[in-house]
């Protein structure tokens, strides 16, 4: 409702739908950004291929790998690094001396999911299967009878590795996990959520023709073993050095009767990954030295190699640091990241119609108003979050109205109801100003996940922004 009282409109803050404010121009670019987005998460289901992905557009927007600079042959202002696959560090060099500070925006690349374990195969009542081991923290019973693909990477003994996907093109089989029919579910219903589909339940359905040699003891699974080695040419042995991962198959697609919405797997960071590479990719000549930095292992805890508490970010920035002045030391490092400004780059939850009430409702962001700009995370009493600055916040809230971005501010749910991290709290160690940024969603973590296109085009507004 638009305030008429000039007194509290001069005032009283006031949500906007991002739809309203926006000119005819914005909702088509609005538009527009919406399907380039939907085909990068069609592409971009793993880690890997998230890479990839951004990799491609780096590329084609002009930036160098690192190697090739350290070798002498290029002096780039666009220069990127891919670290195992898993992390990929873009900066574009600015005009002044990378010693005044640098910006950083940090986003992860990885999701929720059914990762294979070792020795997944296995048959059972005439039955193959692959037992699986979740990652990240999902609602289990939400993973069973919907249609999954495989996307996986084999590394065999001598180190070649074999790339697969199955189950995303139309003449390929899904894979999926059965439940138990209502009629004989009576003790399974009495079952809490957290209880009624079990870790252990989630056996995705593999095949169930037995193999010819009848000598054999489980025919099923040695079929399914076979079929495995005549089109990839590994062994049961082989995926234990492998990363298979069960997420939900199909295409990103449009949610709504309006188009406005979309429905897909992994928003939740990606929506933020591609606004950050799309922000990056489209900086031309900043002042400042800017860097998106691109991690994994989020959804664990930002525990182990390419995490946001690897040593990969600071080498990154050492290394950009070494090309516009070779005998930096280490002090100059820590004092331009204490200059610095970042935004970690994740989502928030939008109130829920269905859930308003573990939502403080003042507080809280809406899906369709804007990008979400999170002053702290945490469980109850601000537990495990790094809190921005209030002078970081202002600085944002007058950026963001110079460059008409449309946002909103918004905690994650009620103080005592539970609440979330974010890998703000990694970048704070470096001593850099830092806040959480990013895009509310619905179904944050589920197989499909909801976001409103306005908010998406507002993150990507809000990015770029901050970049320039
Ligand atoms: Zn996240």
């Amino acid at each position: 409702m638009e305030k008429k009282n000039p007194l509290e409109k001069k005032l009283c803050y006031e949500r906007k739908l991002a739809w309203d404010e926006f000119s005819p121009e914005s909702r088509k670019k609005t538009l527009e950004f919406a399907e380039g987005y939907k085909e990068f998460l069609t592409r971009g289901k793993t880690e890997w291929e998230v890479i990839t992905e951004g990799t491609k557009m780096a590329e084609k927007a002009g930036f160098i790998p690192l190697e090739k600079i350290k070798k002498g042959s290029f002096k780039g202002k666009r220069v990127y690094a891919d670290n195992r696959g898993k992390n990929l560090f873009l900066s574009v060099l600015g005009k002044k001396p990378i010693s005044e500070g640098v910006r950083i925006i940090i986003a992860h690349i990885d999701s929720p999911r059914l990762d294979l374990k070792a020795h997944p195969v296995y048959e059972e009542e005439n039955l193959a299967f692959f037992k699986t081991h979740y990652y990240g923290g999902i609602k289990k019973y939400q993973w069973v009878t919907i249609p999954l693909a495989l996307h996986g990477v084999v590394v065999l003994k001598n180190g070649k590795k074999i790339n697969l996907v199955i189950g995303e093109k139309k003449e390929e089989p899904v894979f999926t996990i059965t439940d138990l029919l209502p009629h004989l579910a009576s003790d399974q219903m009495k079952k809490s959520l957290e209880k009624g589909i079990e870790g252990e339940a989630l056996n995705i359905l593999a095949g169930s023709i037995p193999h010819q040699n009848k000598d054999v003891k489980e025919r099923i699974k040695l079929a399914i073993l076979e079929k495995l080695n005549q089109k990839y040419n590994f062994t049961e042995e082989d995926l234990v050095s492998s990363n298979i991962e069960a997420v939900p198959a199909g295409e990103a697609r449009d949610a709504g009767l309006d188009k406005s919405l979309i429905a897909a797997y992994g928003q939740d960071d990606r929506v933020c990954v591609y606004s950050s590479l799309k922000a990056i990719c489209e900086l031309k000549n900043p002042e400042t030295t800017c860097f998106c930095m691109l991690v994994d292992k989020e959804e664990i805890g930002s525990e182990g190699v390419n995490s946001a508490q690897s040593t990969s970010l600071l080498s990154f920035l050492s290394e950009i640091l070494n090309l516009s002045s070779p005998k930096a030391t280490e002090l100059q490092l820590r004092r331009i990241l204490s200059s610095s400004q970042a935004i970690s780059a994740d989502v928030n939850a939008g109130v829920d119609p269905a859930y308003k009430d573990v939502n403080e409702l003042r507080n809280s962001p809406r899906i369709g108003c804007g990008v979400v700009l999170t002053k702290f995370t945490g469980k109850g009493g601000k537990g495990g979050s790094s809190e921005a600055s209030s002078e970081f916040v202002a600085y944002l809230r007058n950026l963001f109205e110079k460059r008409k971005v449309i946002w909103q501010t918004g905690e994650l749910g009620k103080i005592d109801q539970g609440g979330g991290g974010t890998v703000a709290k990694y970048l704070a160690r470096y001593n850099c100003e830092v806040i959480d940024c990013g895009t509310a969603l619905l179904s944050m973590h589920a197989p499909l996940e909801i976001a409103h296109k306005a908010d998406i085009y507002s993150t990507y507004q809000a990015y770029s922004a901050f970049y320039k």
